[in-house]
Parts: structure tokens; sequence; C-alpha cells
């Protein structure tokens, strides 16, 4: 049973990390904003740094959607596995939750506002990163920010593409549906 949509008016929305008192969302061409420029590929959302195994809640109601592998070692060297989760909200925005080192949710499992997800997990492997990594990878190391909850938002149903590769997306443009999920944040964390 889905049950009855409230109105987006009525929508909860809680701070997706509820451990995290900093509650920061990265301002526009700071590391780990919204569409950051690296170069040769840009950010499809925003990193909420957090310590690794803190809780991820869900902001809204709604149905999880997806769940999958966001990350692996094979693909890029520097990397460690991560999991992702999307849950579509009652109010229309589908929420991508990523670099999670567990989820605790299953696809076509209904979530409340606050509901646990999974935890964060590290998608950088320290040992690994070198001077052939790209620069924001160091720059993320040297501040000590290697672990953090990646946070997608959409109007429509995330589509798999071969230019969207770690939470980057590598061609010209954006995915279809993305949105800046910054302002929305930036509310919630004042509640
Ligand atoms: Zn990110």
């Amino acid at each position: 049973m889905k049950g009855r949509p409230p109105a987006p008016g009525k929508m909860k929305g809680v701070w997706p990390i509820p451990g995290d008192l900093r509650r920061t969302v990265p301002e526009k061409g700071k590391p780990g904003s919204f569409m950051e420029d690296r170069s040769d590929r840009r950010h499809c959302g925003v990193d909420l740094y957090a310590p690794v195994g803190s809780k991820v809640v869900s902001i809204d109601d709604g149905l999880v959607l997806e769940v999958g592998t966001f990350t692996e070692g094979e693909v890029v060297p520097y990397w460690k596995e991560t999991f992702y989760v999307i849950v579509e909200e009652d109010g229309g925005r589908f929420v991508k939750y990523a670099e999670l080192e567990t989820v605790e949710v299953r696809v076509g499992e209904r979530v409340r506002s606050g509901q646990r997800l999974g935890r964060v997990g590290s998608v950088l492997d320290p040992e690994k990163i070198d001077d052939d990594s790209p620069a924001y990878i160091r720059r993320l190391q040297e501040e000590g920010n290697v672990s953090m909850l990646h946070l997608e938002m959409y109007s429509s149903r995330p589509e798999p593409s071969d230019l969207y590769r770690g939470g980057n997306w590598f061609g010209a443009g954006e995915p279809r549906g993305l949105i800046d999920p910054t302002r929305l944040l930036a509310a919630i964390s004042k509640r």
C-alpha cells in the first residue's frame, strides 16, 4: 500500500545525517558543491562531510526504488566499495543517498522521514591516493574530508548513462531531471 502522498507543503524534511551537528551544505563553487567543476568532470550532487559510520536517514517519506553499488575499487584505484539508495519521495522527488558503507533497506520498502537507510562510508582509500589522482581528490585528503554522504536530487527517475560515474558527470549539460538540492538542504538545516 502506497497510501496517499502528502501535499508538498506538508513534507517533513529532516536532515539526512542525524548526528551531524555542523549541517553544512557546500556553497556554489566550494569543494563538494553542486555542479562543482572538477576540470574533466562536474559534481552531480552535494557532499555532506561526516565520519564513517554516521547514520543516514531518509529526508522524507517515500519508497525505496533502487539499491546498488556506487563505487568499486576495480574501476578507479583510489576508490573503495560503497553503495547507494534511491528513495522516490511521496512529494515526487527522487533522492539518491550515496557513498554508503552499509544499506539497511530493500527495494520496494516504504520508508518514513527520519528512517535509517544506512551508514556513511568512505569512497577514498587514502593509501592509494597519489600524485596521479585528480586535484580535487588530493585536496579532500589534505583536508581530512574523505568520508561523506554524497546526495543527488532529481525530478524524474535517474537514468543510467555512460557519462555518469561515481557521482560525477563527464559530458556537456547535465543528467536529465537533476535538481540543485542546495537551497532545500539549507532550509532543512535550520530546522
Ligand atoms: Zn560527491
